[in-house]
């Protein structure tokens, strides 16, 4: 199977937790498959300005379009908006005494980040901060 194939469904399915280890990186299944979170600043894309798009690492599905990345200064790689409306899914998070909100990748589940509500001059007000680890860029051709 090409590196870059999106995974189908069933073939997410039918993975088990051994699969995803195999398959990942020892940090990437920290951040999807366990919901961890990178130490800020270190990410390989948290100041890249390279044009293209940032795939699902987990799945590689096509999560953001560098056009909507921005420099916000949180640490981690940030974008205004997704690539498309179905890509990313939110969920309510209480964990370690905050309110936010996760985003994973719709496709494979993998945890990706949060997002907040943020009032940039450039975006839309909202800010997606995404795990380097999580996702997986590929130039524009
Ligand atoms: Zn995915």
């Amino acid at each position: 199977m090409p590196a870059n194939q999106v995974l189908t469904p069933e073939q997410i399915a039918a993975m088990s937790d051994a699969d995803w280890q195999a398959r990942l990186s020892d940090e990437a299944y920290y951040v999807l498959r366990q919901k961890g979170t990178e130490r800020p600043f270190t990410g390989i894309y948290t100041d890249s300005k390279d044009d293209g798009i940032y795939r699902c690492q987990g799945c590689h599905a096509k999560l953001f379009d560098s056009k909507s990345k921005f420099h916000s200064g949180c640490g981690w790689p940030s974008f205004d908006q997704t690539i498309n409306d179905h890509a990313l899914t939110e969920t309510l998070d209480l964990s370690h005494g905050m309110r936010r909100i996760e985003v994973t990748c719709t496709n494979c589940g993998g945890h990706l980040g949060h997002v907040f509500d943020d009032n940039f001059v450039t975006g839309t007000g909202l800010r997606y901060c995404i795990n380097s680890v999580a996702i997986d860029f590929e130039p524009r051709t």
